[in-house]
């Protein structure tokens, strides 16, 4: 994107109200940009960015990024952000799913080729499905299975990550790919679905902590604050990526549920229930590129993440209001 951050470039961002678009809103504001937040508000929060409504720099537009994307006037940047992210929430909407990675990716690279604009994909981990190769490099092609439920967040990232790559090569658009591993922190929305949100919920409601499958599958989580950094690295840089965006730090879910009965003080015990289908049994990010590249690493340790992640969602959340669902 032409000019250094915080001269006031204007940014459009697809899913600013959502958990990971809310924070980039902030970081963007924070060192000066201003920002077009468009969402149709369907899994991102109102709530998410009401402090930000009386910024100068800052506008609201409400609309589904998969029919139409509301920008007037000049950006230097979009962002595409907008999409169900938390595995319950895609499953609950598979069609609007594949439409914001379709669609809504069209029309963010459409908008960003009239304007000469840099356009930044937020990809996923879940490119590579349930990886046969760990950690997994970019140059990991995936493995991935094309009509089982899943597909309908993986394979439409995946037809995103590949419209940005024609977009670039063929119409000469300024393009960044980053592909974002799970990724915690303030404003995950209780009930959403997702591990870390399910047990601090469940752990402070003093429900038993429900691990899915025997619990040794892993992840390796990100705090959201060194994700933004990762990605504000990128979208400043001349990279094109895919770069991987994520925390190394591994994990089995089954030592994250007994990490959050320790960090609560909980007397919650835990209960089973039976894996999703296609649940990927491993996934931890090779981050040797990101750090090459940009610069970047991830500093926030799990358990100080976790602290913080919980002080919020008690601080900000009516947590007994939005019981966790499940699959
Ligand atoms: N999971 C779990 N209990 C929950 C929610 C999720 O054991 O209440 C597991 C899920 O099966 C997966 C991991 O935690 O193995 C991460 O799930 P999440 O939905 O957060 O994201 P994913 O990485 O699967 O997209």
């Amino acid at each position: 994107m032409t000019g250094p951050a915080g001269v006031g470039r204007r940014v459009a961002v697809t899913g600013g109200a959502g958990f990971l678009g809310s924070h980039l809103c902030d970081a963007l504001l924070d060192r000066g940009d201003r920002v077009v937040c468009v969402d149709d508000l369907s899994t991102g929060r109102l709530a998410n960015v009401a402090h930000l409504e009386d910024h100068p720099g800052f506008e609201l537009a409400l609309a589904d990024v998969a029919r139409e994307l509301p920008v007037d006037g000049h950006v230097d940047a979009v962002l595409h952000f907008a999409s169900a992210a938390s595995p319950p929430e895609y499953l609950a909407r598979p069609l609007a799913t594949m439409a914001a990675g379709s669609e809504g990716t069209r029309l963010g690279l459409e908008l960003a080729a009239r304007h000469g604009a840099r356009f930044l994909l937020a990809s996923t981990s879940e490119i590579y499905g349930d990886p046969a190769l760990h950690p997994q490099p970019e140059s990991y092609w995936g493995n991935v299975n094309p009509t089982g439920p899943r597909s309908v967040y993986d394979e439409a990232k995946r037809f995103a990550e590949a419209l940005t790559s024609a977009y670039r090569r063929t119409e000469g658009v300024d393009t960044a790919i980053v592909r974002i591993f799970n990724t915690y922190g303030p404003r995950l929305r209780p009930g959403d679905g997702r591990v870390v949100s399910n047990f601090l919920v469940q752990a402070v409601e003093g429900r038993p902590l429900t691990v899915y499958g025997d619990g040794s599958q892993t992840r390796s989580l990100c705090f959201v604050d060194d994700q933004v950094a990762g990605i504000l690295a990128l979208l400043d840089s001349s990279e094109t990526g895919p770069l991987n965006i994520g925390n190394p730090e591994e994990i089995s879910i089954g030592e994250l549920a007994g990490l959050v009965l320790e960090l609560t003080g909980s007397a919650s015990g835990i209960v089973h229930r039976p894996l999703p289908a296609d649940d990927p049994v491993r996934r931890r990010p090779d981050i040797t590129e990101a750090r090459r590249r940009l610069g970047w690493e991830p500093v926030v340790a799990l358990a100080d993440g976790l602290a913080r992640t919980l002080d919020h969602l008690i601080r900000q959340e009516h947590v007994a209001a939005h019981p966790p669902v499940g699959p």
